[in-house]
Order: C-alpha cells, then sequence, then structure tokens
C-alpha cells in the first residue's frame, strides 16, 4: 500500500513537533521539517519511530524556495503526500511599528507568510484533483494575534498572521472543486520556546492570571484541532479558521 505522507513545517518542536506526533500516531509517514533544530528533530523521529511510527527528519528553510522544493521533493520519495501543517513560525523582540528597521519586516513576512505560500503552493500542486493529484488538506497556524493586533509588541507578527488568516480562506475557495480542504487554527498563549525567542521566556507566566481559562494551552491541545481539520473527520469543514485560545480573542 502507498504511505500517505503528511508534511509538518517546523516539526522539530512546539505545537509541530506535538502535530507530528499526533499524525505519526493515526499512521502517517510525516516529514519533520526544522531550520537549525537538527538535534530535536532526530529525537523525535526516533520517539515516534519507537512507537511505531514512521518519520524523516528534513532540514529546510521555508522562506527559501530551493528548501521548499527539497521538502516536498522528500515527500514525494516517502508517498503520497496528503497534507501539509504550515506551522513554522517567528516572532521577534517587542518593538513599535515606528522602531522596526526592514530587515526585521522582510524577515517576519519572508518566513510566515512567503514561506506558507511557497508551501501551499508546492501542496496544491501534489494534492489537487486538477493536478492530477488524489485531495488531501492544509491547516494552516495562524494566531489570535491577527485580531488583537499586538500593539507595542510586534505589529509585524499580528498582520503577518493576518495574512495567514486571509490566505487560508482563498486558498479554500479556490482549491474547494478539487479535493483539497485548506483550514486554520488560531492558537492563543500556548507554553513553547516561541516566547522565550521573541526575548521573553517568562511571558506564558506574566499573562496567564489575565487569560480567560487563567492559563495557557498546551501545544497538545493545538494539535488535536490541527489533526481534526487534517482528517477525514472534518469532510465538509473547509475555509474554517478554529479559535484554539481558552476564549482570548475569540470576538472578531
Ligand atoms: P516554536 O516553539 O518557536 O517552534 C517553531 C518551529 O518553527 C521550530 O520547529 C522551528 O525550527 C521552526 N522554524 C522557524 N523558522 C523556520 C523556517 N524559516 N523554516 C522552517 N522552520 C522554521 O513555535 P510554536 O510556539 O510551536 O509555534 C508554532 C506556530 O504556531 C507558529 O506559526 C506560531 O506563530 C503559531 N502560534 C504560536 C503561539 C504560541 O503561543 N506558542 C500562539 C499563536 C500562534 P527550529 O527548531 O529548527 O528552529
Amino acid at each position: 500500500m502507498t504511505e500517505t505522507v503528511v508534511l509538518v513545517t517546523g516539526g522539530s518542536r512546539g505545537i509541530g513537533a506535538a502535530v507530528c506526533r499526533k499524525v505519526a500516531a493515526h499512521g502517517h509517514t510525516v516529514i519533520v521539517n526544522y531550520t537549525r533544530s537538527a538535534e530535536a528533530a532526530g529525537k523525535l523521529v526516533d520517539e515516534i519511530e519507537a512507537a511505531g511510527g514512521k518519520a524523516v527528519a528534513v532540514q529546510g528553510d521555508v522562506q527559501n524556495e530551493a528548501d521548499v522544493l527539497k521538502l516536498f521533493a522528500a515527500a514525494d520519495d516517502l508517498g503520497t503526500l496528503k497534507g501539509l501543517v504550515n506551522n513554522a513560525g517567528v516572532v521577534d523582540h517587542p518593538e513599535r511599528v515606528d522602531e522596526m528597521s526592514v530587515n526585521r519586516l522582510t524577515r517576519m513576512f519572508s518566513i510566515n507568510v512567503v514561506g506558507a505560500f511557497l508551501c501551499a503552493r508546492e501542496a496544491v500542486r501534489r494534492m489537487s484533483l486538477k493536478h492530477g493529484g488524489k485531495g488531501g488538506g492544509i491547516v494552516n497556524l495562524g494566531s489570535a494575534a491577527s485580531k488583537l493586533g499586538a500593539a507595542g509588541q510586534y505589529v509585524d507578527y499580528a498582520a503577518s498572521k493576518g495574512a495567514i488568516d486571509t490566505m487560508t480562506v482563498g486558498l479554500a475557495l479556490e482549491v474547494a472543486e478539487e479535493g483539497v480542504r485548506v483550514n486554520g487554527v488560531r492558537p492563543g498563549i500556548i507554553d513553547t520556546e516561541i516566547h522565550a525567542s521573541g526575548g521573553n521566556p517568562d511571558r506564558v507566566a506574566q499573562i496567564q492570571s489575565k487569560l480567560p481559562m487563567k492559563r495557557a494551552g498546551t501545544a497538545d491541545e493545538v494539535a488535536e484541532a490541527v489533526l481534526w481539520l487534517l482528517s477525514d473527520q472534518s469532510s465538509y469543514t473547509t475555509g474554517a479558521i478554529l479559535d484554539v485560545s481558552g476564549g482570548r480573542a475569540i470576538l472578531p
């Protein structure tokens, strides 16, 4: 039987790693993409294989087209692409818009937006019935920040996630009759290393008492939503954006 492959960008840690574990447990071969965390990605592959699943770690920067082509070529070698989880994403240290450098803005939009588009393009080229594919699903990781705006922190990040929400809706409609469903998950504050990479390792501790449920979410809680949207259980759901935020920023 041909293997079904799911490609998870930024799968080495955090939400992406939780998605990789669940996708593998559901019988798909997983491509665990990473940029720098080779050791974490390797350990995750070992863990998945020890649990009876199949996974391959592939290095690649999603903002680099050649790397994206390499990632998808790796998926092609393993079987039939069934899903893409556009999870790779970065924040930056808190700054006002009037302080932001062009380098910061270019990096933010290249990784969070251009990277997601390049990966979606390659996924549609393989999964769309129009291109001879067998259908599949794309799940894009947005953020509650797209509704909040993140003033004084990272309006650039919030805007990049706004672009992801819009891409989810537009692409979903573009390929709706081609067997490809495109959905989004919009996490709130989730306890991962992303906050430390944005210069604030204590962000979860500082903010949790202000959250509706008085706690941050876990990567696993987000991964459950991603898995459902990827699976056939959500067969009539496309263009949906699911808030997994414990009630944070649930109003439009
Ligand atoms: P994380 O713990 O910082 O992990 C980020 C992952 O993305 C890592 O695997 C990292 O790889 C990878 N990555 C970073 N830049 C990349 C690039 N250019 N190309 C390929 N991979 C790259 O992040 P997370 O908290 O799990 O967040 C995952 C997604 O959820 C992101 O899109 C984020 O914006 C979104 N989100 C997170 C939260 C939250 O509170 N955590 C809230 C809302 C939305 P390396 O390990 O190799 O660096």
